[in-house]
């Protein structure tokens, strides 16, 4: 698995939003996308997914050029994206939403999801409405994970959740990690993105300002400071 970014420009109507973006998440990593409020990151994942369709440079995952390809297709290729509100559907039950979701052939049946997310084995009957917003994130990736992605692409899976969860989260991509699946992470969340990364990037005004190692980003503070301070 390899995705490649090269000089992606986006745009929403006339509004410049990635300014010639270059990024990359070679096979097994955990790579995060860190940025104020605005840097573009959602855009990011909207582009690789194909909901934002990127005006010029290329996108390439295993060496099959994305740009200009229909969101079906991609999702295809073997991406999935959990959206940053989830997108389950409130009123089929959690086994509903993960059985509509599950990929024919797929390495993760959904006993699989349900041994690595027990909450919503126990909450399988209840509807999608009734979760909790640590479930309905659990939910979203157990959802991501049964369509069976080569790549799986993460916006901000820990907002407004309660510390016990934000842990529960980390727990469970550390082990989806451990399976060998890709993660682009979108995170605000410093000290989960520290915790998790094997590499970091970050966004500013649609353009990539810092990339570097886990082990590099820990002593950036200036980097810190000047890009992601509140
Ligand atoms: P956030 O954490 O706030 O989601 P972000 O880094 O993910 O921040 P984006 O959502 O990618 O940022 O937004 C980048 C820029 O594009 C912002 O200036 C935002 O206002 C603008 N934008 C986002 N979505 C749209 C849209 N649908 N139409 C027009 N402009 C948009």
């Amino acid at each position: 698995m390899k995705l490649e970014l090269n000089n992606v420009h986006s745009y929403y109507g006339k509004s410049h939003v990635l300014e010639g973006l270059s990024l990359e998440v070679g096979p097994g990593e955990l790579v995060t996308l860190l940025g104020r409020n605005g840097a573009g990151k959602t855009t990011t994942l909207r582009s690789i997914v194909g909901i934002v369709k990127p005006k010029q440079g290329s996108i390439r995952f295993n060496d099959v050029e994305l740009v200009g390809k229909e969101v079906f297709e991609i999702a295809r290729y073997g991406i999935a994206l959990v959206p940053e509100h989830r997108g389950i559907f409130s009123l089929l039950s959690v086994e509903e939403n993960l059985s509509i979701a599950v990929r024919a052939g797929s390495r993760w049946s959904m006993a699989d999801v349900y041994q690595m997310f027990p909450r919503l084995y126990e909450r399988r009957k209840n509807g999608g409405n009734e979760l909790s917003g640590g479930e309905q994130q659990m939910l979203a990736m157990a959802r991501a994970l049964v369509n069976n992605p080569q790549l799986l692409l993460l916006d901000e899976p820990t907002e407004g959740l309660a510390p016990v969860i934000v842990d529960e989260i980390v727990r469970i991509l550390e082990r989806i990690r451990e399976t060998g699946v890709s993660v682009l992470l979108v995170e605000q969340n410093l000290a989960v993105c520290e915790r998790l990364a094997d590499r970091h990037y970050v966004l500013e005004q649609g353009n990539i300002v810092y990339s570097g190692t886990g082990e590099d980003f820990r002593q950036q503070e200036i980097i810190k400071d000047r890009y992601l301070a509140v």
